[in-house]
C-alpha cells in the first residue's frame, strides 16, 4: 500500500500521544494506520482487511484515545475480540499507548475473570471496555453495562469471531450500542457473513487494505525459522554461529530494539551497531561506511533507516522482527543479493506470525524454506571445525621455536606429556569463546514451540490456565474432532454432558466459544461435541481442576446454565431414541434454514 503520510506528525494527533509514540521507538505510521487513522478521526467507518502484524491495534487504539471525552467516565468505545488473550493484549496496548494520558481507564473483560473485580471497575468508571462478546453480553444481560454512551464500537478480528460462532452475538450487540456510533471492523479475510454485518452495522465505510503487489526476488535464498518471542535472541545468536556470512543486516520494527538488540549482541561478543532515524545523518553515513569497508559485520536497522541502503558485502538480512507487509519484507530482502551476487534472508516467525508469513509468500509468488533452528551439536561442530583450521592455520604458516622450547619445558618441569600440554593449551584458548556451546533455548521452550506450530493464533505470553499435559495434536478446524475415533477419546479425554441442546439453539461452534473463553481451554483441546434434544456431549482434557469445573457449570450457552456433568458413559442413542445430530453433519441448507428459524427468537442471553 502506498500512502502520502510517511510520519506521525502528518496525522492529526495530540503532543501527548506523538511523545508516546517517540518514547516507544515507533518510527513511521504502518500502511495500516497510515489509511485507518485519518478517516477514523474523522469520525468514518472503517472497514479494514487486516492481520496481526500489521500494526492494527495502535490503527484503532490511537484515534479512540485522541477523541476521548475526558469528562465522561461512561464507556465511550468498545473493541470485541474473539478470545480473552486478545482482549487483555488489546487492553495492554490502550494502556502503553495512554501512558501520558492521566486518569484513562480501559478495561478487559472476558470469562474466566471474576465478575465482581469486572463489576467493581466498570463502577468505577472506564473510558474503553475491550471484552470477547460472550461476556460483554453477560454483563448487557445483567445491566452492569451500558452501551448507551458508546462513540466507536471495534471488531477486531471479525473472522475470527466467526470461525468461534459469536457473530450473531457481535450482530445482537451491535443493535444495542447508539445509531449514531462509529464502526470500525478489522478482519483478515472478508467472507460474505462478515461482509453481511459490514453490510448491516456500517454506514459507507473506508475500505482499507494493504495492497500485495507482487514481486520476485530470484537471487536470494530465503528461509524462515519458527521461534518465539522470548527466544529471539538466543535463536539469533545460534543463527549467526552457522551461516557463513560476510556483512549481516538485521531489521527490527523500532528505534528502541535497534539501539537494545546491538547493545545485547555486542554483550555476547558479537561486535554491532544500530541504524535509526534518531540519529544524525553524519552519523547514520558513518555507519554504513564502517560496514561497507569491513569494519563493522553485523548492522541492526529499522526499516526507515535502511531504505536505499545499498552495501554489496550485505550477505545475509535477517527479519527479526517480522515486517508489516509484504512490500517491507521485498525491500528488507532487496538489501542483500545486490550487484548480481546470492543473498540470504531469514525470517523469525512466532506461531501467531504464520498467517504474515503466507501472505509474503503470496507476494513474493515463491515458497519460504522452513529452517531448523542450528542445534547445540551443529554449533559445537561448527566451533571445533573453526578450531581445528585455526591450528592447522598456525602449524603452516608461523615461526614457532620458541614455542616449542616453551611446551618442552612445561613437559619437563611438570612431567607431563606433550599431548598433555597440548589439551590445557586447547582448554585455555577457548575459555572465552567454548567450544562446547551452551544451550540457552530450554528444551520445554522448543516443545513448546513444536507443539504451537500451525497455530497462527498462539500467544507468546499468555497461557491458558487449564492445558492438559499429555496431549494429543489434533489439527485446527471443525472437522477434526468429527473424524477421531472413540477410542482415542477414552485416551485421555473425559466426556461431558451439558444442560443445552438443538431444543435451545446450541450449536456446536457457540459451545466451543464458550467453553474456550470461559475456561480457558484452547479450541483445539476441545473434542467431540454432539447436541442432542435437551442437552449435548463435549469431549474435555482430563484432569480439569476443580474450579473450572465448578465455574464451567454456572456458564451459559442461550440462556441456558451449562450444569456441566461428567456423561455417564451410556451410549447416547441407548439413552435417548433421538439420533444424536451435530451441526456438521447436516447440510448447509438444512443448517442456515434452521438458523434463520431460530432467529426472530434469539435472546441477548445467549453466551
Ligand atoms: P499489531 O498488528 O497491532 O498486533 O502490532 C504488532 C506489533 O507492532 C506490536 O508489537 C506493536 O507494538 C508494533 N507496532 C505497531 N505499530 C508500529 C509502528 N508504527 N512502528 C513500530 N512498531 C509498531
Amino acid at each position: 500500500m502506498s500512502s502520502p503520510i510517511e510520519h506521525f506528525e502528518q496525522l492529526a494527533l495530540s503532543p501527548a500521544l506523538l511523545k508516546t509514540l517517540q518514547e516507544l521507538g515507533y518510527e513511521a505510521p504502518t500502511p495500516i494506520q497510515a489509511a485507518t487513522i485519518p478517516p477514523m478521526l474523522e469520525g468514518c467507518d472503517v472497514l479494514g482487511q487486516a492481520q496481526t502484524g500489521t500494526g492494527k491495534t495502535a490503527a484503532f487504539a490511537l484515534p479512540i484515545l485522541e477523541k476521548l471525552d475526558w469528562n465522561d467516565r461512561q464507556p465511550q468505545a468498545l473493541v470485541l475480540t474473539p478470545t480473552r488473550e486478545l482482549a487483555i493484549q488489546v487492553a495492554e496496548a490502550f494502556q502503553s499507548y495512554a501512558r501520558h494520558l492521566p486518569g484513562f481507564h480501559v478495561l478487559p473483560i472476558y470469562g474466566g475473570q471474576s465478575m465482581t473485580l469486572q463489576l467493581r471497575h466498570l463502577r468505577r468508571g472506564v473510558h474503553v471496555v475491550v471484552g470477547t462478546p460472550g461476556r460483554v453480553m453477560d454483563h448487557l444481560r445483567r445491566e452492569t453495562l451500558s452501551l448507551a454512551t458508546l462513540r466507536t464500537v471495534v471488531l477486531d478480528e471479525a473472522d475470527e469471531m466467526l470461525r468461534m460462532g459469536f457473530i450473531d452475538d457481535v450482530d445482537w450487540i451491535l443493535e444495542q450500542t447508539p445509531a449514531t456510533k462509529q464502526v470500525a471492523l478489522f478482519s483478515a479475510t472478508m467472507p460474505e457473513p462478515i461482509r453481511r454485518v459490514a453490510h448491516r452495522h456500517l454506514r459507507n465505510p473506508q475500505e482499507v487494505r494493504i495492497e500485495t503487489r507482487t514481486a520476485t526476488v530470484a537471487t536470494v535464498r530465503q528461509r524462515y525459522c519458527q521461534v518465539g518471542v522470548q527466544h529471539k535472541l538466543d535463536a539469533l545468536t545460534r543463527v549467526l554461529e552457522v551461516e557463513d556470512a560476510d556483512a549481516i543486516l538485521i531489521f527490527v520494527r523500532t528505534k528502541v530494539a535497534a539501539t537494545e538488540l546491538a547493545e545485547r549482541l555486542e554483550a555476547r561478543g558479537y561486535p554491532s551497531a544500530a541504524l535509526h532515524g534518531d540519529m544524525t545523518q553524519a552519523l547514520r553515513e558513518k555507519t554504513i561506511d564502517q560496514l561497507r569497508g569491513g569494519g563493522l559485520d553485523i548492522l541492526v536497522a529499522t526499516d526507515v533507516a535502511a531504505r536505499g541502503l545499498d552495501v554489496q558485502r550485505i550477505s545475509h538480512v535477517i527479519n527479526y522482527d517480522i515486517p508489516y507487509d509484504p512490500e517491507a519484507y521485498i525491500h528488507r530482502i532487496g538489501r542483500t543479493g545486490r550487484a548480481g551476487r546470492a543473498g540470504d534472508a531469514i525470517l523469525f516467525v512466532a506461531p501467531r506470525e504464520i498467517r504474515m508469513l503466507r501472505t509474503i509468500e503470496k507476494a513474493t509468488r515463491q515458497p519460504v524454506e522452513k529452517m531448523p533452528l542450528p542445534t547445540q551439536e551443529a554449533i559445537t561442530g561448527h566451533r571445533l571445525a573453526q578450531f581445528k583450521q585455526q591450528v592447522s592455520e598456525v602449524l603452516s604458516s608461523q615461526e614457532l621455536e620458541f614455542f616449542q622450547q616453551v611446551v618442552a619445558e612445561i613437559e619437563r618441569e611438570q612431567e607431563v606429556s606433550s599431548h598433555d600440554v597440548a589439551t590445557a593449551l586447547a582448554y585455555l584458548a577457548q575459555r572465552d569463546r567454548p567450544l562446547q556451546f551452551e544451550d540457552t533455548i530450554p528444551k520445554d521452550a522448543e516443545r513448546e514451540r513444536e507443539r504451537s506450530r500451525d497455530d497462527d493464533r498462539g500467544r507468546d505470553r499468555e497461557r491458558p490456565p487449564f492445558r492438559p499435559d499429555r496431549e494429543e495434536r489434533p489439527p485446527r478446524g471443525g472437522e477434526r474432532r468429527d473424524a477421531r475415533s472413540s477410542s482415542d477419546f477414552s485416551s485421555n479425554k473425559t466426556r461431558y454432558r451439558i444442560e443445552v441442546g438443538r431444543e435451545h439453539g446450541a450449536t456446536p461452534q457457540n459451545i466451543m466459544g464458550a467453553i474456550a473463553n470461559e475456561a480457558g481451554i484452547e479450541g483445539r483441546y476441545i473434542g467431540r461435541i454432539e447436541i442432542y434434544d435437551d442437552y449435548s456431549t463435549v469431549d474435555l482434557p482430563d484432569g480439569m481442576p476443580p474450579e473450572i469445573f465448578q465455574h464451567l457449570k454456572r456458564v451459559r450457552v442461550r440462556q441456558q446454565m451449562l450444569n456441566i456433568s461428567p456423561f455417564d458413559g451410556a451410549e447416547p442413542d441407548r439413552k435417548r431414541p433421538a439420533r444424536p445430530r451435530t451441526e456438521r453433519t447436516m447440510g448447509d441448507r438444512e443448517r442456515a434454514e434452521r438458523r434463520e428459524r431460530k432467529r426472530p427468537g434469539r435472546s441477548p442471553a445467549d453466551s
